[in-house]
């Protein structure tokens, strides 16, 4: 899949004109990665920075009637080979748009509470999915015969996932499981209708500490397993560090970085990633040394055409007159061909 300037404003009332007459906020611009098949991708940045909507723009999932795709592309390559055509999931019909959402690709979110039904059973919710995210309506209205095979592929991914006891889970209601457990159901019900991509936003942000690892490292073997592509929206470098094989930072609405997980952490181009590395704790065995980045990201209201990171840089301050007046005023644009790259004049 290949994300092309994809360019996301807030604003809109329901004839897609500006609500009130106000000029709608943009709060991605120009956000440009591609995943390969069976890559785990992940979309790194603080709080606020666009990851989310970026993600849900892919599969048009943002709020409605206010935000709106104003720019861009995203090329869905559903055959898998370099000579395919691809669909814009931009632009093509919603009817179109939904035989790709669930089964095409499937989504993870962060409060897994929120995604099951608290008064249906674990067992109905998933063989649901075979019902709503048929590939060519092969199984819908499930036959008899076919629900055990459904069973079957349930509680063999169930065991995949780590449950010892897969009847045990089929028979609870949402609320006799743990959050940890819940959030391992969803990941089977988004692997069930085999899809090539998993978009997880922030799946283990909701979770205990201690089984946050335990969920990754499930998402993670289960789309090897599978040969599922994932798209892993995260604040944590760590996570990204130990899970994902190509990262792209972004830094308000604007990617600022992108390369392998090895030589983005190795040698970080960009401040913004600098200051992100510098910031995991397990990488200070004293406290005291931990640094953060002084500021905060800004509101989409004081976004600027230059450099949006140039208030919280450091080393701007220490560029020549003339490279911090570009700073200010100029964005780099993306060199062709670049595996690792950022967006910055001190990377030049
Ligand atoms: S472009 Fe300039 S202000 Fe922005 S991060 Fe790079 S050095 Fe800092």
């Amino acid at each position: 899949m290949q994300v092309r300037d994809l360019s996301v404003a807030f604003g809109f009332d329901k004839n897609g004109l500006p609500r009130d007459g106000i000029k709608p906020l943009q709060v991605t611009d120009r956000v440009s990665f591609e995943i390969h098949e069976g890559e785990f991708f992940a979309l790194v940045g603080e709080s606020g920075c666009g990851k989310s909507v970026t993600a849900m723009g892919i599969l048009r999932l943002l709020p409605q009637p206010s935000a709106r795709i104003v720019e861009g592309a995203v090329l869905y390559y559903a055959g898998g080979k370099p000579g395919d055509a691809p669909v814009d999931l931009a632009k093509i019909p919603l009817n179109e748009l939904q035989k790709v959402r669930g089964s095409e690709i499937a989504c993870i979110f962060q409060e897994p509470m929120q995604a099951l039904n608290p008064v249906v059973t674990i067992k109905k919710q998933l063989l649901e999915v075979f019902k709503f995210a048929s590939k060519g309506g092969a199984v819908k209205g499930a036959a008899k015969g076919a629900v055990n095979d459904h069973l079957a592929a349930i509680r063999e991914m169930l065991l995949q996932a780590g449950f010892k006891d897969p009847d045990r889970v089929l028979d609870a209601y949402p609320h006799e499981l743990s959050g940890g457990m819940l959030q391992r159901v969803c990941i089977v019900m988004a692997l069930l209708p085999k899809p090539k991509l998993i978009i997880a936003d922030e799946p283990t942000t909701a979770l205990d500490v201690t089984v946050q690892a335990q969920v990754l490292a499930v998402l993670k073997d289960l789309a090897e397993r599978t040969g599922t592509a994932v798209l892993l929206i995260t604040h944590n470098m760590g996570i990204v560090s130990q899970y994902a094989d190509r990262v792209a930072v972004m830094y308000a609405g604007r990617i600022v970085e992108c390369g392998p997980v090895r030589d983005v952490i190795d040698n970080p181009m960009h401040p913004y990633t600098q200051g992100l590395l510098a910031a995991i704790p397990e990488n200070h065995s004293d406290m005291r040394t931990m640094k953060s980045i002084p500021g905060s990201v800004p509101h989409p209201k004081d976004f600027v055409d230059g450099c949006r990171f140039a208030d919280r840089c450091e080393k701007c301050a220490a560029l020549p007159a003339e490279i911090q007046a570009k700073c200010r005023s100029q964005q780099i644009p993306p060199k062709a061909g670049d595996v690792h790259f950022a967006h910055c004049f001190s990377a030049e």
